[in-house]
């Protein structure tokens, strides 16, 4: 079985914007297609994992507990659609808090496959920014960039 890693906003759900932050429910919404899309990478077998900084919770534009709403009916669309995700990672700090989790570093990918033995060459990260870009070539994983948010050309 092998992984794919998944950014949130943007690839997912609808980028809320430069510097912009999903932090009501109501905004949180889902890509067309992206549903559909996380089914059939659910039936061919992979394993989907989120990976996503919202640095939004520590700027205190929205409450842990509000995020842990809106990933819970994420999680649930998700599934209702016929699809599955394994796990849920968010770096909830802002650059200035020098954490080890903000992408482009690579602890939430290494949390999530913590106790698998996984061949890096099979497991792919989907996100729509330098930083997931530069955070896949630091876990040694294959990425693809989508331009259905931030990024809208070819880095
Ligand atoms: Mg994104
Ligand atoms: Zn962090």
């Amino acid at each position: 079985m092998s992984v794919i890693f998944l950014d949130r906003d943007g690839v997912i759900n609808e980028f809320p914007g430069v510097s912009q932050y999903v932090v009501r429910l109501d905004d949180f919404r889902f890509i067309p297609g992206a549903l559909e899309a996380l089914r059939k990478l659910t039936e061919a077998g992979f394993e989907l994992f989120v990976v996503s900084n919202q640095g939004c919770v520590s700027r205190g534009l929205i409450s842990a507990k509000e995020l842990a709403v809106m990933t819970d009916r994420m999680t649930i669309d998700i599934k209702k659609s016929g699809g599955r995700l394994e796990g849920v990672f968010y770096c909830l700090h802002q650059k200035s808090d020098n954490c080890e989790c903000k992408k482009p570093k690579i602890k939430m990918f290494q949390d999530a496959l913590k106790g698998r033995v996984v061949d890096l060459e099979s497991v792919y990260f989907i996100g729509d920014s330098r930083e997931d870009v530069e955070a896949g070539k630091a876990l040694g994983c294959r990425t693809i960039l989508v331009l259905s948010g931030r990024t809208k050309k070819r880095i």
